[in-house]
């Protein structure tokens, strides 16, 4: 006799093909029907007409360091998520040895919108090599499947130690790093990750580690991937590494490359589609490159304590150094500010965040009573009415507010026209949830949620095949994950179950559940129904089950098999 049985549901099997009604049959964590169930099962669920649907690969998400302390990977799985690719853009955890393990966090500060003091009070440390991380991970247990990369930041860290966000490295140097990744590599880890983007900042202002390597580096170190014979190389990319460069990775490694992060900018509005356009000569040549792009509209929350939208700018850098009494200053100071001016009206700036669009920068919260009219003004309603400059405006009232004031910025991809031509693309990859990172900035970790509510409903931009397919199977097949992604005999039970009239993410809210008392933003799910993992339940139509964190063992594992 059989586990369990789904009747009567709206089946969408990831692979695009339409959806027809039947029933699923589970066993021992795998799907052993698809269409009409025969077997015997010992639990019978009646699905009703809602949609069954593979479980959504996420496939940027940076849970390295929650995963050491929250196994339930929150709040993906009751998002519909059953794989989450960890160790995007090259911000790991591991390798790490016991002596700079503050350094590494300092790393992770600015880019996961988390205090040094939170992620030095949350961090679990059992491990020094990423085998070893793997291994306290499937230990430890963990809700959802997981993926990881070998991350450039901390194997430069690793190797090079302070030196590693302060120069290139040397030959020697580079040897050591090439080792260290074809270790994690062989260990299972889904490929090698980097990041050249300014935006990618630690503690101070330090640049991530890997903004310093020379394309000999990077060239050497995507070799790894030939050489192991597997693995994806995943870089998000900055100013000065063009998608051709990318192309010679590729053709030079044999393994496919994703390009992040596609978000499309009202300043430069072609921009992400001459990237798309080389992606797609890329694939006419042969070589395998994916387009990352992001289904929500990139809106950060923000204060001036840590105002990530500007801290990609060249002329923010003497801010990012400052603290206390000196950084108010800084902000007070006329010539920073003209500077700041100045670069952010430069057309020729390149790929950044924040462009100038001071009106859809919003004043969300204020702190003294005397503002409380600048509430939900934009920054350029109140430069209009008070007579001043919008970045005079917003510095002098975060400054006479002990920079407590909150703002919210629309930055990127809110062309909704844009957004869906680049979702319909046929190179693009649906990614960029940053699940686990910038958690006091936004949270698109239900993504999945806002595609299949957003622009599959709403705009019908994508089919419901469709949509699914890019959530499942696609992801599935860029990453080489076996026997996930589709409903099909055979394949693991990981599934979502959701009406297709509903399905959606609600506004968002701001919890302090982290370690230390730290806040995160979230947005909580609707329409979702259940979420099965490897077969077992995670999430019902009231969130994660709230059993799960005493079961004797979660139902995810660590992912090491991948096709090559
Ligand atoms: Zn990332």
């Amino acid at each position: 006799m059989h586990d369990l049985v789904i009747r009567n549901a709206l089946l969408l099997d990831g692979t695009g093909a339409p959806a027809r009604c039947g029933d699923l049959g589970i066993s021992g964590g795998k799907i052993v029907e698809v269409g009409k169930a025969r077997d015997l099962y010992k639990e019978e669920f009646r699905a009703d007409g809602l949609a069954l649907m593979p479980g959504i690969i996420d496939n940027h998400t940076h849970y390295d360091a929650q995963l050491t302390w929250d196994s339930l990977a929150s709040p993906s799985p009751a998002l519909g998520v059953t794989t989450a690719v960890i160790g995007n853009c090259g911000f790991t955890i591991a390798p790490c040895r016991p002596a700079d393990r503050e350094l590494i966090l300092k790393n992770l500060t600015q880019v996961e919108g988390m205090s040094l003091e939170m992620l030095k009070a949350g961090t679990r440390w059992g491990f020094e090599s990423v085998p070893d991380y793997f291994a306290m991970l499937e230990r430890q247990g963990v809700a959802i499947n997981v993926a990881g990369f070998v991350g450039h930041s901390s194997v430069r860290t690793y190797v090079m130690g302070e030196d590693a966000p302060r120069r290139a490295a040397t030959p020697a140097e580079v040897a050591k790093m090439r080792d260290l990744v074809l270790e994690g590599v062989r260990a299972g880890a889904v490929g090698f990750a980097t990041s050249t983007s300014a935006n990618h900042n630690g503690h101070g202002g330090i640049p991530m580690p890997s903004r310093l390597a020379d394309d000999a580096e990077l060239r050497a170190l995507a070799g790894c991937l030939k050489e192991a014979g597997r693995g994806v190389f995943m870089l998000t990319k900055g100013g000065r590494t063009q998608v051709e460069f990318l192309e010679e990775l590729a053709a030079a490694s044999g393994r496919p490359v994703v390009v992040a992060a596609l978000l499309h900018n009202n300043a430069n509005p072609r921009g992400v589609f001459d990237d798309l356009e080389r992606i797609e000569a890329a694939n006419a040549r042969g070589r395998r490159l994916f387009g990352a792009v992001s289904c929500c509209p990139l809106t950060m929350d923000f204060t001036l304590h840590s105002p990530y939208v500007f801290e990609g700018l060249k002329a923010w850098k003497p801010a990012l150094a400052r603290k206390g009494e000196a950084y108010k200053a800084q902000l007070r100071d006329p010539g920073f500010r003209q500077s700041m001016r100045d670069e952010i009206r430069d057309p020729a700036a390149g790929v950044r965040l924040f462009n100038g669009e001071w009106d859809k920068v919003y004043v969300e919260n204020v702190r003294r009573p005397e503002h409380r009219k600048w509430q939900q003004s934009t920054v350029a309603e109140m430069a209009r009415a008070s007579g001043a400059d919008p970045l005079d405006a917003l510095l002098d009232l975060a400054l006479a507010e002990d920079l407590d004031t909150e703002f919210s910025a629309l930055l990127l991809n809110s062309d909704e026209a844009a957004v869906g031509a680049m979702l319909r693309h046929p190179h693009s990859l649906v990614s960029l949830s940053d699940a686990g990172a910038h958690l006091t900035l936004f949270n698109d970790a239900g993504f999945g949620l806002h595609l299949l509510g957003h622009w599959v409903r709403e705009k019908g931009v994508l089919s419901l095949p469709d949509a699914v397919r890019k959530l499942t199977a696609h992801p599935a097949s860029v990453f080489g994950i076996p026997g996930r992604g589709k409903l099909a005999p055979g394949h693991a039970a990981d599934l979502f179950l959701f009406d297709p009239a509903r399905v959606g993410r609600g506004p968002k809210q701001r919890v302090q559940d982290l370690p230390a008392g730290g806040a995160r933003l979230l947005t909580p799910a609707l329409g979702v129904h259940g979420v099965w993992v490897n077969g077992t339940q995670v999430a019902d139509a009231r969130g994660a089950r709230a059993d799960l964190a005493a079961m004797k063992r979660l139902p995810g594992r660590i992912l090491r098999e991948f096709l090559s």
